[in-house]
């Protein structure tokens, strides 16, 4: 990596940092429980959809201990929408783990990465944001923005090019500093050195240095390895109404949106008398079709084709748990890919 180069970003950013930042409600302190649970919803989320449910975890889960004692169910409802599941049990098990010491976060990005959950980004942030040390937190925008800087185009998404970028990083990182310089990339890649379409070279700061920008390669990077294809499945759903009752049921422990809630669905996209075929001798008694609606999901390696029949029946059978909008809305965390069908 070009080390003359990157030591001429440190002033730049530093300088333009505090001017420009936006006002975020995680940025209120660097408490290192504020910076851990932001940070863990901003994976794969946008700042303004993170913003409600950041104040809503807060409510209920102010600090490690009451994280850590909230029932595995309720979590999973402050969570729901928000997606990527995984990241709401994995803040659970460190909220566990980290009620056993005591409470308190470790200090370096070493002991950190000893957390069920947390990794090396994660650990970056904390440590430099928190605790000042030089350690860096290399996200998509951090990736964007140095490989822009450097007019690098190796493909940025490998493990040796994330590892020799947070050495490269480290050795630059400026004392005292530390936390201003992980936010500051971050935030010049979120606003201005942007991933989708041109980025904003004419308000940068590092419009003097920057390699891309001097030999116009900016929209060529960063180069990124090929996406291997989604996997398409099909599913039905149905959405059963017995009065204001409404059939859900639990999905399996592991695998995709484990453990969450669904409407009762089978694979593959039925017509209508095929999905007619399947009800009968459920136990629905009379069942009347109200309307089919198809839809889809996208999760990161599967792509879900979906058909949603509505119908009203008029009885309950136990084989699904039913409940009230209140209850459902309370109790049960239907993910968007069901919710969807449901407004
Ligand atoms: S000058 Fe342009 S390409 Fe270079 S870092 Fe700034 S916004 Fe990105």
């Amino acid at each position: 990596m070009n080390q003359d180069i990157l030591n001429q970003i440190v002033s730049p950013l530093l300088a333009w940092f505090p001017k420009h930042k936006r006002d975020l409600p995680w940025r209120a302190d660097r408490e290192p429980y504020h910076v851990w649970l932001s940070e863990i919803m901003l994976q794969q989320t946008r700042v303004e959809a993170v913003k409600g449910y950041y104040a809503r975890f807060l409510k209920a889960a102010p600090d490690v201990f009451a994280l850590a004692a909230l029932p595995e169910e309720q979590l999973m409802k402050l969570w729901e929408g928000l997606g990527y599941y995984n990241r709401a049990r994995n803040l659970h098990r460190c909220a566990k783990a980290l009620a056993d010491r005591g409470g308190t976060f470790p200090r370096t990005k070493t002991e950190l990465l000893k957390l069920p959950g947390i990794g090396d980004y994660t650990a970056g942030a904390i440590a430099s944001i928190c605790f000042e040390e030089a350690a860096a937190a290399v996200d998509g925008n951090v990736l964007r923005v140095c490989a822009r800087v450097l007019d690098d185009d190796r493909p940025v998404d490998t493990p040796q090019f994330k590892k020799e970028l947070s050495e490269a990083l480290e050795a630059i990182y400026p004392k005292g500093h530390c936390g201003d310089f992980t936010q500051a990339l971050m935030e010049l890649g979120a606003t201005v050195c942007v991933p989708n379409g041109a980025p904003k070279c004419g308000e940068c700061p590092l419009g003097e240095v920057c390699l891309a920008r001097a030999r116009n390669t900016m929209l060529k990077l960063p180069v990124k390895l090929p996406k291997r294809g989604r996997r398409q499945e099909e599913h039905t759903l149905f959405l059963l109404r017995c009065g204001d009752q409404i059939a859900v049921e639990q999905r399996p422990r592991i695998g995709l949106l484990a453990g969450l809630w669904q409407l009762p669905s089978t694979p593959g996209l039925l017509s209508e008398a095929e999905a007619g075929a399947y009800l009968s001798g459920l136990g629905l008694g009379e069942l009347q079709l109200r309307s089919a609606r198809d839809g889809g999901h996208i999760f990161t390696h599967i792509q879900w084709v979906l058909r949603c029949y509505e119908l009203t029946c008029t009885q309950m059978p136990d084989r699904w748990v039913w409940a009230g909008p209140e209850e459902l809305a309370a109790r049960y965390s239907l993910p968007t890919a069901f919710r969807q069908f449901l407004n």
